[in-house]
């Protein structure tokens, strides 16, 4: 594994990329982001059931994305398959841990994709739910959305952590990590598609 991994990094990560930059240009935007946002939210219960909702909406999203963009060849986006192809061929069930904080190439999702969902994304969604349901529901659902961006990379981070430090120990980051690491044995193409929690894998019976 480690002379395989060895040649791939070669192969892969370009000579210019620094891993911690990549993790600093993840953290500024993100907490940029956030500060942004969360400023302009006015806190009711309504906000909090509204972000509850787009929560869900995200996770909803992020399985389907996964499952049937990431894992089949879907014409014109060839390059999403062949980035997760890289994340399952790098990190598999018996390797889950990073070496060198450069193997975050094969991990997080690169900053232009960040921006991507900051700058086109979340205003196209927003504007569209805006006019669905109201434009009171605008700032608590991107809040939403904000969150779970840092939510997601944040959980599957962990995932491919070693287990059994701090937070890591806790019973039910273990059963997580384990339901992850299902999704990087031989079985990627079928289960587990859920990255931050499991409930569309259970309801598509993909969850094993
Ligand atoms: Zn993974
Ligand atoms: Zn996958």
């Amino acid at each position: 594994m480690e002379r395989y991994r060895k040649a791939f990094r070669q192969k892969v990560i370009p000579r210019y990329y620094r891993g911690s930059l990549h993790v600093a240009a993840f953290a500024v935007i993100q907490l940029v982001a956030l500060v942004v946002v969360a400023a302009r939210v006015r806190w009711s219960l309504e906000a909090i059931i509204i972000i509850g909702m787009a929560l869900t909406y995200a996770t909803t999203f992020t399985y389907f994305l996964h499952r049937f963009l990431l894992h089949r060849k879907i014409p014109g986006f060839g390059w999403a398959h062949k980035m997760h192809h890289w994340h399952h061929t790098f990190y598999q069930s018996h390797a889950m841990e990073y070496d060198t904080l450069d193997d975050v190439y094969m991990l997080l999702m690169p900053p232009w994709i960040q921006l991507f969902y900051y700058v086109v994304y979340l205003p196209v969604l927003t504007l569209a739910t805006g006019l669905i349901f109201g434009s009171e529901v605008i700032v608590p659902f991107i809040f939403g959305l904000t969150l779970w961006y840092g939510i997601y990379e944040l959980i599957h981070w962990m995932e491919h952590l070693p287990p059994g430090r701090g937070l890591l120990r806790h019973s039910l980051f273990r059963w997580l990590r384990n339901h992850h690491v299902i999704h990087h044995s031989r079985l990627k193409d079928e289960a587990n598609f859920g990255i931050v929690e499991p409930s569309w894998d259970y309801v598509f019976g993909t969850k094993k």
